[in-house]
């Protein structure tokens, strides 16, 4: 399936949530480092009341999926795209906004602020335009600590935790604000295996409960099956979503991945992505 097919899954009358219109980005245009990040991306992302979906971000390194997840951001460093729209709720992207929250592979939590301090920045930065109040934000930034199992941390510096724990700020950080769009960018990468599963685990239950749309970048496939409800595979770059998989068998709420990793529905659906992408692999196009 080329990327012009994958207009929407219409199933709601709303303005998509995310939409990228026909967009592309150049790197470097004119210039011998010239590199052609995305090329006539599209897709739509539909307004599913009362749920968000979560989509998983599969491909090739350097095909461009973290260039399309930070133009959605907004970020300076490669916004805007070299031609193209992004459009959210119907409205195009500008920059960053607190509509929008992302979550980075590295840990990205203020080395010289405690973990209520770090969960509790975004939400004083914003106070006035969101007219927070103290009470707010120490309320909303301890429960949402808790949430991520942190309750006996808070006032612990960064250096003080592991990577697990590291990363459970950096969600707290971000779920706080109520984004409606949660960007995740190779989010558990960087941890041992078993932190990994719980950290998944989590975060599906989590995005239960707040109800945003998901977009998260992974080089598992396992991780890909076991967290979204629609799998992207992007292709070789300029990306472009090759394949779209959105018969996913879906986690129930608690379930262990390993549980669900052992379930026949399951392996299947890994097999059928993992298939894919050796296909995608062997598509590579030779240099020289
Ligand atoms: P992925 O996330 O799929 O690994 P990226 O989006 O990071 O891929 O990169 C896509 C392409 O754009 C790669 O060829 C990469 O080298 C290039 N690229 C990414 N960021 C920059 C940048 N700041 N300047 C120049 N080229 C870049």
């Amino acid at each position: 399936m080329s990327s012009e097919e994958i207009k929407t899954n219409k199933s709601s009358p709303l303005p998509a949530v995310v939409e990228f219109r026909d967009v592309s980005k150049v790197w470097n245009p004119g210039t011998p480092g010239e590199c052609k990040a995305l090329e006539h991306l599209n897709f739509c992302i539909d307004d599913l009341p009362g749920k968000g979906e979560f989509i998983a971000v599969l491909g090739p390194s350097g095909c461009g999926k973290s260039t399309m997840l930070n133009l959605l951001a907004g970020f300076h460093e490669v916004f805007p795209p070299t031609s193209g729209e992004i459009l959210l709720r119907g409205e195009p992207v500008k920059g960053p906004g607190i509509d929008r929250g992302m979550v980075f592979q590295k840990y990205s939590s203020f080395p010289h602020l405690t973990v209520l301090q770090n969960v509790a920045f975004g939400m004083r930065l914003n106070r006035e335009k969101m007219g927070f109040s103290n009470s707010d934000i120490l309320d909303q930034s301890r429960e949402w600590i808790k949430k991520v199992g942190l309750e006996a941390h808070e006032n612990k510096y960064p250096h003080q935790l592991s990577g697990g724990q590291q990363q459970r700020v950096a969600l707290a950080r971000t779920l706080v604000l109520k984004p409606r769009i949660i960007l995740m960018d190779e989010p558990f990468s960087a941890l041992d295996e078993p932190t990994r599963l719980e950290m998944q685990r989590m975060v599906v239950d989590l995005w239960e409960k707040v109800e945003a749309t998901v977009i998260m970048i992974t080089h598992s496939i396992v991780e890909a099956v076991f967290m979204g409800d629609r799998v992207w595979l992007f292709s070789h770059g300029p990306g472009r979503i090759e394949k779209e998989f959105n018969d996913i068998p879906k986690a129930d709420t608690g379930l262990h991945p390993l549980v669900m990793q052992g379930r026949k529905e399951f392996q299947e659906a890994v097999e059928k992505v993992a298939t894919a992408f050796r296909e995608i692999e062997k598509a590579k196009p030779v240099k020289g």
